[in-house]
């Protein structure tokens, strides 16, 4: 049992209230945090505020190998991180070793562009005079995150904030603290100044909203549900800072006449049931074309038996998988796999066939291994069905038609489009982010394409003559 405090100025503090089971074994407390209210975010900001001018004058390469040795920390932990990550939120201890090693990678990343340049030289029409951009930090962010990747989250937000030069206050969910505690730790014991980075734990309806509505915080930076997102969109928007919101997806896979069913199993199998498919980008729906269909349901069915999945996050989510197969078996739907009741907290991969296009289980979020599988006659139907929802995270195809696979990419209104590969799972330097209800679709997250989102772009006129 570990006890996981705020961190704030530089101090741990609060008092150990709230505990977090170990969701493959529940009689295991693995932390105990705070409860914090409002007082907690408004120490974190004052501390925040006042660290951060003198962070931001640090020269970028400075701040940068503090990035670079807390890589460096975080991997010579990596076991122990990895272990406790998979104990506080039930993925595999491969998957969480994983996610571990993504969060070094990230640090590492981030940490090296502190010696690259940012702004651009400019012509100017007026003799004797250069024109320059340079890149201001914000000032304080607030990162809101997920307990689907409790660490590497953190770490994708965190990295570009701090090598822009902006202080951070990270409200971590509720699930999930140990993961950030292990970050912050590694952070701190690489010579990140107090009040710098800043961690407050507590119910997301309170320090959540308190950071939104404080005008210190310059910039919001939010992963997580639809429904909490749009909620902070409404007040940020109404004082005007600039927020960033990564939420909800229902991502399809469309898979035509022209492709390998088995390999075409084997991508949706990982894309549906990898991370026990508590992944925003994680397929949910699967649309085939009438000669491919009757060979990748068999297939799927044989990914299905041979899957290792951790147990669900929580008895709530958990809960709500039950009651969505409950929905689709009351609607009639036929179970390819899965129709088992739950183990413990360990949820049987569930692929289903037989549902109508409008079921709630074919067009709302679950966030757990569960798959349904629909006929379409041809590829524009299907392409028709993967753009009719609210959502657009990402989507993929399984052909061997470039005309096909290009269309669809030019076509499907998704952030991410991938073509025979998983839809979850991307490299850490490319652009990330959703549209329609998954995303703000203002600032991409990941790669150089994070900056944007903590940095304010200035002009400078420079006459020399
Ligand atoms: P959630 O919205 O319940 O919580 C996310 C965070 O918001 C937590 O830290 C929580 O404490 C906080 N929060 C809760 N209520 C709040 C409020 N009123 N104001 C401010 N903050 C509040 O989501 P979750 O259950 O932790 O995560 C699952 C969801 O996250 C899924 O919908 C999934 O699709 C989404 N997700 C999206 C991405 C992406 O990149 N698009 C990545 C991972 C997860």
């Amino acid at each position: 049992m570990t006890d996981v405090l705020n961190l704030i100025g530089g101090a741990r503090v609060g008092e150990p209230e709230i505990a977090r089971r170990n969701p493959a074994d529940p009689g295991e407390v693995v932390a105990v945090t705070p409860s914090s209210d409002a007082s907690a975010v408004d120490a974190a900001l004052t501390a925040a505020v006042e660290a951060q001018a003198a962070w931001a004058a640090t020269p970028a390469p400075a701040r940068g190998a503090i990035l670079l040795d807390a890589a460096d920390l975080l991997r010579s932990r990596q076991a122990e991180v990895a272990a406790d990550l998979s104990r506080e939120e039930g993925k595999t201890l491969a998957e969480a070793t994983g996610e571990v090693r993504r969060a070094v990678d990230v640090l590492r990343f981030f940490g090296s562009l502190g010696w690259r340049t940012s702004g651009e030289v400019l012509p100017s029409a007026l003799p004797g005079t250069t024109i320059f951009t340079r890149h201001e930090p914000l000032g304080v962010a607030a990162l809101i995150t997920p307990w689907n990747f409790p660490i590497a989250i953190p770490a994708w937000k965190l990295a570009p904030a701090l090598i822009s030069g902006n202080a951070v206050v990270v409200k971590p969910a509720e699930l999930t603290p140990l993961s950030v505690a292990h970050l912050s730790d590694a952070l701190v014991e690489a010579g990140l100044p107090a009040g710098v980075l800043n961690v407050v734990h507590g119910p997301g309806s309170v320090i959540g909203d308190a950071l939104a509505r404080d005008h210190r915080v310059a910039a919001l930076s939010f992963t997580g549900s639809t429904r909490v997102g749009l909620g902070l969109h409404r007040i940020l928007g109404e004082r005007r800072a600039r927020v960033q919101l990564e939420m909800g997806g229902k991502n399809a896979y469309l898979i035509l006449d022209d492709a390998d069913a088995h390999a075409a199993a084997r991508v949706v199998a990982a894309s549906a049931f990898g991370l026990t498919g508590q992944a925003c980008t994680a397929t949910s729906r699967v649309y085939c074309t009438p000669g491919v269909r009757e060979a990748f349901l068999g297939a799927l069915a044989k990914e299905a038996e041979s899957v290792t999945m951790g147990p669900v996050v929580s008895e709530q989510q958990l809960a709500a998988d039950v009651a969505a197969i409950d929905t689709a078996r009351a609607e009639g739907a036929e179970f390819v796999a899965g129709g088992r009741p739950p183990v413990g907290q360990f949820l049987p991969p569930t692929v289903l066939t037989g549902l109508g296009h409008d079921s709630s289980v074919v067009r709302e979020e679950i966030f757990g291994p569960v798959v349904a599988v629909l006929g379409v006659e041809s590829y524009e139907e299907g392409l028709d069905r993967v753009n009719d929802s609210r959502y657009g995270l990402t989507a993929g195809i399984c052909t061997q038609n470039l005309a096909a696979a290009h269309h669809f990419a030019a076509h499907a209104q998704v952030g991410v489009v991938k073509v025979n590969r998983p839809t979850t799972g991307l490299d850490l330097n490319v652009p990330f982010g959703g549209v329609k209800d998954s995303s703000s679709n203002t600032f991409r997250e990941q790669g150089t394409a994070a900056l944007d989102f903590y940095t304010w772009s200035k002009t400078v006129y420079m006459g020399h003559e």
